[in-house]
């Protein structure tokens, strides 16, 4: 039992059958936008159109990897079969990016308001959320969206077959859904993953949420517990409790958002703190027992032992990839609780099937999903040999402020035997986050010491996501760090702190004999 919010429960327990094949838990509550977006991702009244004798490509699964693998091939002249068992879109559109965007753009006009009196603006009668409409925007949002991803797009406007049904492999070159054969000359796995949970005691009993159903929601839970202090989790947590719970999250390890820059985690932290999220690190949730509505939580931290009680429990602790029932072992393709095996140029162990995405990548994101089924294409369809090592990936937690980062960490480096050079620039000495109250941040770019070669990079600021390009494109570009502080940026904008790291980087080259030359010319020609 995953689903525990009242209204949800109660409608899943609707006699209207209007999405008879699709697990109702997704596509909840029952209002005309989620009709919109199933009538366009999974339409009930699908007819699978007849296969053709041959494929170039038969993609599995539907959300970015293989829209994005299907769309591209189609348009290239390939014959494409595209198969899906649930809503067209996967995780992004439905479950994960879009609705949790959606969600934190409401949020973060609560966190703007609760500042704007320090900034000489006042609401007299205070901010008021309603947590229905919120939800309700969400959802007209990703319904608007959903026209994208669309059955009927990919069928008539792209030429793609679409085959709504679980697709599992009968050979080395086949698929079967629905009863009929797919022959294929190559395949891609798109799969994807989905949210797991912790064997913990009492916690399937109690009832809890994940990101497949708490965008279900329509009305907030008053306290909740979040399990799990990744992306994910941190996101959400700060997202409810600006829309108006009482949020605590549990996480085992010593910092949340482990794999990110510690300094750009205290920063977020320090936030919580001041917003009144209660973080437990360290913590351990050892069972769950229930009395009435309210889920008790029993808690360790080391040798201290507490209950929390809560309404409602959001489980964000990992992702496992969907591999089950695809009949890998007829296709000779290799798996493992991590995912699908792939060599560097995203083949699995059946040279004719290729993988994209969450199903065999560690980097969970969707633009991840997006360059591997670019890469897929060429590989597979056009002999490409493009190498998924060679990529340069940045990534971008959303909260308030974002952080995001590219490319390697200062322990990457010292793992590697790199030594770095850190250049730092604190928002505090940027103009324009002094003008918009936004100092807390930094911008820290590492880069190949003795060079201005770039290897890494951490940005934490509030639209920290649209200013990691920069140094992206950099990086892919092959241009240092000091050739970026020549580069003219507008003043004032934040990304100015990109610029004043490459002064500091340039700063560096400025030696005493540098700068007794430059004296002695300047002597020389007075
Ligand atoms: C809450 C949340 C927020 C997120 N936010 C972001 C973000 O802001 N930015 C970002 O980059 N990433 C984000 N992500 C991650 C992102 O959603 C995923 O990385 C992305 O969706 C992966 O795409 P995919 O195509 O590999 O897999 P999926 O989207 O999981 O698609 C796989 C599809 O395959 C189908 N399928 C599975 N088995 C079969 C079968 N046997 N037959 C037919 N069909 C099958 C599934 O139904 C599914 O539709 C977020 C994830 C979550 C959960």
């Amino acid at each position: 039992m995953q689903q525990t919010n009242p209204r949800v429960a109660d409608a899943s327990r609707s006699s209207i059958p209007l999405f008879p094949d699709i697990a109702l838990g997704e596509v909840l509550p029952l209002d005309e936008h989620n009709a919109t977006l199933v009538s366009n991702l999974h339409p009930r009244d699908w007819k699978n159109p007849e296969p053709a004798p041959r494929y170039n490509l038969v993609v599995l699964g539907a959300g970015t990897a293989g829209l994005v693998t299907a769309a591209g091939a189609a348009g290239l002249g390939a014959k494409v079969a595209l198969v899906e068992h649930h809503l067209l879109g996967g995780d992004c559109l439905n479950v994960g990016c879009v609705p949790s965007k959606c969600v934190i753009s409401s949020s973060r006009l609560v966190g703007d308001s609760r500042k704007a009196a320090a900034f000489g603006v006042r609401f007299p009668g205070g901010t008021e959320v309603d947590f229905p409409a919120v939800m309700a925007r969400m959802r007209r949002l990703r319904a608007h969206i959903s026209h994208h991803d669309s059955v009927q797009r990919f069928q008539h406007e792209l030429g793609v077959d679409v085959f709504l049904g679980t697709g599992r492999f009968t050979g080395p070159n086949t698929v079967e859904v629905g009863g009929k054969a797919l022959n294929f000359t190559r395949a891609v796995l798109a799969t994807g993953a989905r949210a797991t949970h912790p064997a913990v005691p009492g916690l399937a009993e109690a009832g809890f949420l994940t990101n497949e159903t708490v965008f279900s929601l329509t009305e907030l839970p008053k306290r909740l517990a979040v399990l799990g202090g990744g992306p994910i989790g941190c996101e959400l947590s700060q997202a409810f409790r600006r829309l108006g719970s009482e949020v605590t999250i549990i996480e085992m390890g010593a910092q949340f958002l482990s794999r990110e820059d510690p300094d750009a985690a205290a920063l977020l932290a320090e936030t919580f703190r001041r917003e009144g999220i209660t973080v437990k690190l360290g913590t351990t949730l050892t069972s769950v027992t229930t009395s009435g509505t309210d889920k008790l939580l029993h808690l360790e931290l080391g040798a201290q032992q507490e209950i929390l009680t809560v309404d409602a429990i959001l489980v964000g602790v990992g992702r496992a990839p969907n591999v089950e029932g695809l009949n890998l072992e007829a296709a000779q393709v290799q798996y493992s609780k991590t995912g699908v095996q792939v060599n560097d140029f995203l083949q699995t162990t059946n040279p004719l099937i290729y993988a994209a995405g969450d199903i065999c990548m560690g980097y969970k994101f969707t633009h991840i999903a997006d360059t591997t089924a670019r890469i897929v294409i060429q590989n597979a369809l056009f002999l490409g040999r493009k190498k998924v090592s060679a990529l340069t990936v940045p990534w971008c937690t959303y909260t308030d402020p974002e952080i995001a980062h590219v490319g390697m960490y200062e322990r990457d480096a010292e793992q590697k035997g790199i030594a770095v050079s850190t250049f730092t620039i604190p928002f505090s000495e940027v103009d324009r986050a002094i003008t918009e109250s936004e100092e807390e941040g930094f911008v820290k770019i590492h880069v190949k010491s003795g060079t201005d070669q770039i290897l890494g990079a951490t940005i934490v600021a509030s639209h920290a996501g649209e200013m990691i390009s920069e140094i992206s494109v950099a990086m892919a570009g092959r241009v240092g760090l000091g050739r970026l502080a020549n580069v003219v940026h507008p003043y004032p904008t934040q990304a100015e702190a990109i610029r004043k790291a490459g002064d500091a980087y340039n700063r560096t080259r400025l030696t005493p004999f540098v700068k007794k030359l430059f004296s002695r010319w300047l002597t020389w020609t007075r």
